[in-house]
């Protein structure tokens, strides 16, 4: 029997977890086909989701869980659910159902079909304001111009995964992740479905405005390396520049003399490069940020428990 696993990084999920539990069993009532794995991954939760993952636990040996020694954020924790899925392939979806399980019937079948990701595309997003709609969707366009491959506007990481791409992923050490990109950088054979987003059933989502300003960052310079770029054809345009302006003041001064004015396009001038060293510094160092972090060859993350099974003793 092929074994399905349901990857669900939780954070601070305790009210969405029983709701979350009773939709699934629906899902695995209707595909009593396959074996299933419940594979929760406890990304540091301070309130009681531990707890309840337990005793979810205790009556189904189905669900598994990996518990973090802190919160590492999404995109660690679903590499720590990569590192620890048994099933032949897997479904990564969020804990507050704004992923609707009955899709995964349909993937199923694409599964069987034979692609390797079958992601789901939202027609809508949710409940959101229009700005961070807007900028979300503004992010996109400047991503997609920037990095060589291609990363789908209004797909998230709710997917299905065959075990090849799994074990892919697994390579992929890197801890500046953006998954997103990843997924589509593996390649394999891709299939979109399409589904409604809908809105959390409870708590609030943990991603501040910040915290996505961040994300978009760490998606651009780590699948790109355009803002390098940009930096030196702005270099260069400015030198282009200077050059013909200074053409332009030697020949003024040899024919008409040289009055002391200017002052003003001077200041303008010295400000204008200092913002873009300072610019352009500030992308360089973004980049050697992330190879100081990368060098120091750190774990991604640390795993405290499997299941009973306490970690870190090897
Ligand atoms: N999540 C996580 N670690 C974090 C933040 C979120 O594992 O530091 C989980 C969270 O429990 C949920 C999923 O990632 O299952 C998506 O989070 P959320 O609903 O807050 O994000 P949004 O839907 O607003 O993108
Ligand atoms: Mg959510």
């Amino acid at each position: 029997m092929k074994k399905v696993t349901l990857l669900i990084p939780v954070y601070n999920e305790a009210e969405t977890l029983p709701a979350l539990y009773e939709r699934l069993l629906e899902l695995i009532e209707r595909n009593h086909a396959y074996d299933w794995e419940i594979l929760f991954v406890n990304d540091g939760s301070s309130d009681a989701t531990l707890e309840e993952i337990r005793a979810l636990r205790r009556n189904d040996s189905r669900v598994n869980y990996v518990n973090l020694s802190r919160n590492f954020g999404k995109e660690i924790a679903m590499l720590a659910g990569f590192d620890f899925t048994t099933g032949d392939c897997c479904v990564i979806m969020d804990a507050d159902l704004q992923d609707p399980p009955e899709l995964v019937d349909e993937m199923l079948k694409y599964w069987e079909e034979g692609y390797d990701d079958i992601y789901a595309r939202r027609r809508n997003r949710g409940e959101e304001s229009w700005l961070r709609r807007r900028l979300s969707l503004t992010f996109y366009q400047i991503l997609q111009k920037m990095s060589r491959i291609d990363i789908l506007p209004n797909v998230g990481d709710f997917r299905l995964l065959d075990r090849r791409c799994i074990l892919t992923l697994r390579k992929l050490r890197e801890q500046e992740r953006y998954t997103k990109g990843l997924f589509c950088w593996i390649g394999y054979q891709k299939k979109g479905i399409e589904f409604d987003r809908g809105d959390r059933v409870a708590g609030k989502s943990s991603w501040s405005f910040f915290k996505l300003l961040n994300l978009a960052i760490e998606g651009i310079t780590s699948s790109s390396t355009a803002p390098l770029r940009l930096a030196t054809v702005c270099g260069l345009l400015c030198s282009a520049s200077s050059f013909i302006y200074a053409i332009y003041f030697l020949f003024k001064t040899l024919l008409f003399g040289d009055e002391t004015t200017g002052f003003p396009t001077l200041i303008v001038v010295i400000l204008f490069l200092g913002g873009i060293q300072l610019f352009s510094l500030g992308v360089i160092g973004e980049y050697i940020g992330r190879i100081f972090r990368e060098t120091k060859g750190r774990p991604a993350y640390i795993a405290s428990d499997y299941n009973e099974k306490k970690l870190g003793y090897e």
